[in-house]
């Protein structure tokens, strides 16, 4: 059986930093608490719990006065700055910048409407931290929508601004745009900022690639990851014989019936360690133990730390993966942050 986990896949260059901020701040001992689950990966939150990390939710801030507390790559509203100074938090801030950047962004794009009596309208899940983080940015309403049937929330009437959470499909963002520009009164009054972060959507075009030269495919990633959910999708398209698994205990034997090549890849929140872990268990499973599982540098490279999940290690040879370094396609105003302007 040939094995391989794609270079490309695994933790972006926003979830890294994050990862070895929290390390530093472990490594001094004591706990740190991190509001809500630092990577959208159970497992990997796991290895940092074992380290002294501590995921609490917002409710719990009251309680956490003088203790240090983390705040993830998907960033925060200026409310949850507000409580922890009032509450004597230590906060850790580990927003990432391209993330900073949207929300500050999202702050001018309502000041641009405000004027003209302008709706700002962003593409992104409900509720996603990184998406309450981006609408808590300014007390007027910005409607948040998720698919093209929503767009009859929209005053087409009104001039409209248009940005996307970070992790979006670009297929789906430039859709609604121009079924923005289709039903509004006035086309020229429809501002689109394409604000996904390349970190996710440079990764399509190669995912795809990728999975198409493979019998069966593994798409190892979170849950609750929004962009593991984008790039699964991609995958299936490209493969119908794609599964999404969260860990090696979820794999089933009779997915690799008949199946003489097997590639694994993932989300930016999943750690190379468990892509690793992945391929060695489909290696067993498929009666065939000395299968190459490539060691870092070989094929499945990439540098995100070896197999071993205790050494602790959210890798750094991504951290120059920087995605102002990724910019493609289109950016209609000019405010996309992965070309590192918004
Ligand atoms: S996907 Fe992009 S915006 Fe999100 S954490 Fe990674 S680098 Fe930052």
């Amino acid at each position: 059986m040939n094995i391989e986990i794609d270079d490309k896949s695994g933790f972006c260059f926003g979830v890294v930093r994050a990862i070895t901020e929290a390390e530093k701040a472990l490594a001094g001992g004591g706990t740190v608490y991190s509001l809500g689950d630092i990577v959208h990966n159970r497992i990997e939150v796991q290895r940092l719990e074992e380290l002294g990390l501590r995921t609490v939710t917002h409710e719990e801030m009251p309680r956490l006065a003088g203790k240090r507390l983390f705040i993830r790559a998907h960033g925060e509203p200026p409310t949850t700055y507000r409580e922890a100074e009032r509450l004597g938090i230590e906060l850790i801030d580990a927003t990432c910048p391209v993330v900073a950047r949207l929300q500050k962004r999202v702050v001018r794009a309502h000041e641009e409407m405000r004027p003209v009596g302008g709706q700002v309208v962003i593409l992104g899940k409900r509720g996603h931290a990184e998406v309450v983080g981006l609408t808590g940015q300014v007390e007027e309403p910005t409607l948040v929508i998720e698919r093209e049937e929503e767009l009859d929330l929209l005053d087409f009437s009104r001039p409209i601004f248009f940005l996307s959470q970070t992790t979006q499909s670009i297929a789906l963002f430039e859709r609604l745009a121009e079924g923005m520009r289709r039903r509004a009164a006035n086309p020229d009054d429809v501002k689109v900022a394409d604000t996904i972060c390349r970190q996710v959507s440079n990764r399509e075009e190669h995912l795809a690639a990728f999975a198409r030269r493979f019998d069966v495919v593994l798409f190892v990633c979170g849950r609750k990851s929004s962009n593991g959910k984008v790039l699964y999708e991609v995958c299936r398209t490209a493969n119908p014989r794609c599964h999404n698994i969260e860990e090696a205990a979820e794999l089933r034997p009779e997915w690799f019936a008949g199946a003489e090549s097997v590639g694994i890849c993932g989300a930016t929140s999943t750690p190379k360690w468990l892509m690793q872990q992945v391929a060695r268990a489909v290696a067993s499973l498929t009666d065939n133990p000395e299968a190459a599982i490539p060691r870092a540098g070989e094929k499945a490279g990439g540098g995100q730390t070896d197999d071993n999940p205790a050494d602790g290690k959210a890798g750094d040879s991504q951290t120059g993966d920087n995605p102002a370094d990724k910019t493609t396609g289109s950016n209609h105003t000019g405010g996309n942050p992965a070309g590192g302007k918004a």
